[in-house]
This record gives structure tokens, sequence and C-alpha cells, in this order.
């Protein structure tokens, strides 16, 4: 790891200028915030990260899960994995969430990594963390080593020429599912957007991941009111039970009244380079009946434009059976 300058955050805007001095916030970025730092000094001692300034936001106050007055609920960036697991409203209100979080990762790391850091944690295509091969996303112009290489935990739903990487993160498919959306204070002032617009397809430019500019903080999240009568699950399958990624995961929220799907939003995991929302899914449940057949045909939708790799072909049928369970799950008591 090369040396670099730490900086402790008094304020937001402190680290808003600190921040903005670097010529990007996508790979390359010279000036990086630390929170958890679970993906951040991982990456820095790759050599994969090499900011020259690193600044500390642990310090700064985003770390409160509040009710909003329209029903809703506001999560500081600084929420810690563990913590917004356990908070009795994502409980009860937003389970989907909560199984998400406790699937990821370990109990000791959940405790360390935040809202924020989590919705930024990079892909593990190994060759992304490995400086001795060519990778587009980490070094653009390089080529990808997984196309032709080990591929077999890489995407099949968005993928481009230039990258095939997975977006890694179990909460992000959740937040999709919940129409969650990122609150950013930036150089130019605050905005607000929603999750599917924040994550961007790797196209040609697999190293610009999200919509953030230098300078930007996430500074808190945000859950649309739950609607009544709605159910929603996460299911993660992964090659073990715990401490590992997912090879394909869905976040069904799903709503029902006298056996017939009112609303459906579904979110996948594992497959896609962006967290996927599947709107092909949506509309192929919404005012169908709750069985196990239209469930199979929104799986069907789903994958309908998957492209397999060399050694992920298996996701495609595992990604439909994980979708399916995921809605006989969420509807059974319904
Ligand atoms: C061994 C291991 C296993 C794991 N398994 C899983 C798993 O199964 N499922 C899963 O989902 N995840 C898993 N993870 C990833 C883990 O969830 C992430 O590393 C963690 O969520 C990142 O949060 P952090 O706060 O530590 O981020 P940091 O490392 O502090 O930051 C990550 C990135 O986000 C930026 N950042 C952080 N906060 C902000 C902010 N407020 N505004 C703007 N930028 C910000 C940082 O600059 C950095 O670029 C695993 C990680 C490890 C090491
Ligand atoms: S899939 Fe993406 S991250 Fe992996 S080697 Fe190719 S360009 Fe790099």
């Amino acid at each position: 790891m090369e040396t670099f300058k730490y900086t402790r955050a008094e304020s937001p805007a402190q680290a808003i200028e600190l921040a903005g001095q670097s010529p990007t916030a996508q790979q390359g970025a010279q000036v990086r915030f630390v929170a958890g730092g679970t993906t951040l000094l991982d990456l820095m001692k790759l050599d994969v990260e090499r900011p020259v300034q690193v600044v500390d936001i642990n310090h700064l106050p985003l770390d409160r899960v509040e009710k909003l007055p329209d029903g809703g609920l506001k999560i500081g960036a600084l929420v810690r994995n563990a913590d917004l697991a356990h908070d009795p409203t994502v409980q009860s209100d937003y389970p989907v969430l909560s199984q998400a979080l406790l699937s990821g990762a370990s109990a000791q790391l959940r405790n360390m990594a935040t809202t924020g850091g989590n919705l930024l944690q990079r892909t593990r295509c190994v060759y992304f963390r490995n400086t001795a091969f060519a990778c587009n996303k980490r070094e653009p112009g390089s080529g990808c080593s997984a196309i032709e290489g080990e591929n077999r935990t890489l995407a099949i739903l968005g993928t481009s020429e230039q990258c095939i990487a997975t977006n890694p993160s179990d909460m992000n498919v959740a937040l999709t599912a919940l129409e969650a959306t990122v609150h950013i204070q930036g150089a130019k002032g605050e905005r607000d957007v929603a999750i599917h617009d924040f994550f961007l397809l790797p196209g040609s430019t697999p190293h610009q991941e999200n919509v953030l500019e230098p300078g930007d903080l996430i500074t808190h999240v945000t859950l649309p009111a739950p609607r009544p009568g709605t159910k929603s699950v996460y299911l993660k399958l992964r090659d073990r039970a715990s401490y590992e990624f997912a090879l394909s995961s869905a976040a069904v929220v799903v709503e029902v009244a006298d056996g017939r799907i009112r609303r459906a939003r579904v979110g996948l995991g594992g497959v896609g380079t962006k967290p996927w929302r599947s709107v092909e899914a949506e509309k192929a449940l919404e005012g169908k009946s709750a069985d196990p057949k239209v469930f199979r045909e929104a799986a069907e939708a789903a994958l309908k434009d998957a492209k397999p790799q060399s050694q992920n072909g298996f996701k495609v049928e595992l990604a439909k059976r994980c979708l399916t369970h995921a809605l006989t799950l969420a509807t059974q008591n319904a």
C-alpha cells in the first residue's frame, strides 16, 4: 500500500470539499471516504485503489434510522449493517432488507460495514482484484480477462463486451425491490436518485459504476412507506451457507389480495452487472393468481435476455428457481 494522507472529517461540508479535489469519484479516485473500511482497505492493500487522501467520515452525524412523517424510513449512510438488520421497524416493515443484510458477510463485518459503503462495494471478479491481469474496470482499455477466463460467479444480465462483473451486494438487491432513493450531498448541493438510476450498466465504460461525481457524499437512503398487506422475502443461493456471496438471489415485495397479485417488485442478485430490477417479472405477476405456474412464467420473463458465459450457464436455471421459490415463500401465507 502506498502512503496516503488521512483526514478525519468534522462536517459534511469539509468531507465534500476534500473529496471534490479528486478528478473522479469512480475507479482511480484520488480522494476516498472511508466508512467501515471493509471494502476500501482490502482494495488499497491489493493496490487496486490508490487514493492519495483518505477522508474518515465516521464522525459525521449520519448514523440514525428514523421514521418519516409520510410513513417511510430514513437510513443514515453510516448506519452499520448489523444495526439496520436488527432495527425493529426494518424487521417488521421491511423484512426483505433485514434478511438480505443478515445473509451477507459475517457478524464481524456487518458490525463495521455501513449503508453507504455497502451501496458502493466493488465487484468480487478475481481479475479486478489482481493487478497482474487485464481488467477494463480497473484500467480502462486494458481488456477483460474474465470473458475467456474464470467467469463462473459473474453476471448473465446487463453484461457488455467490456465487462461481465457482478454487483455483489445483498443489501442493494433488497433496496432495489423496495424502490429506495439515494440522497447525495455534493459540491452543487443536494440531489436524490432512485436506486434503479444510481447504478450504471458497464457498456464501454465499466470503470464508471454509478452517478457519483467528485465530492459527492451519500448522506442517507429513504424507503417508501410499506404498503398494507405487502409481504417480502430475500432468498440467497450460494456455494456455502455463510460467509459467501450470492450465485443467485431474489428480493420480492408482493401484495396479494383474494389470491391475486395486486403489485410486485422484483430484485435479482448474483446475476446482474448492477442490482437487477426485473420489470419483466413484475409485469408477468401483476393481476395474476399467486400460483407456481405464474411464478415460473415470471422467472422465465426475468431471465429471457440472459447471456451466460463459458462457466456460468447454470445460473440461468438457478436464478429462475431462486425467484420462483422466493415468490412461493412470500405468498404462502398471504
Ligand atoms: C470477506 C468478506 C465477505 C463479504 N461478504 C459479503 C456478502 O456476502 N454480501 C454482501 O452484500 N457483502 C459482502 N461483503 C462486502 C461488505 O458488505 C462491504 O465491504 C461493506 O458493506 C462495505 O461497507 P463499508 O462501510 O465497510 O465501506 P468502505 O470500505 O468504508 O467504503 C466502500 C466505498 O464506499 C465509499 N463510501 C463509503 N461511505 C460513503 C458515503 N457515505 N458517501 C460516499 N462514498 C462512500 C468509500 O469511499 C469506498 O469507496 C463482504 C466483504 C468481505 C471483506
Ligand atoms: S469482468 Fe469486469 S471486472 Fe472482471 S476482468 Fe472483466 S472488466 Fe474486469
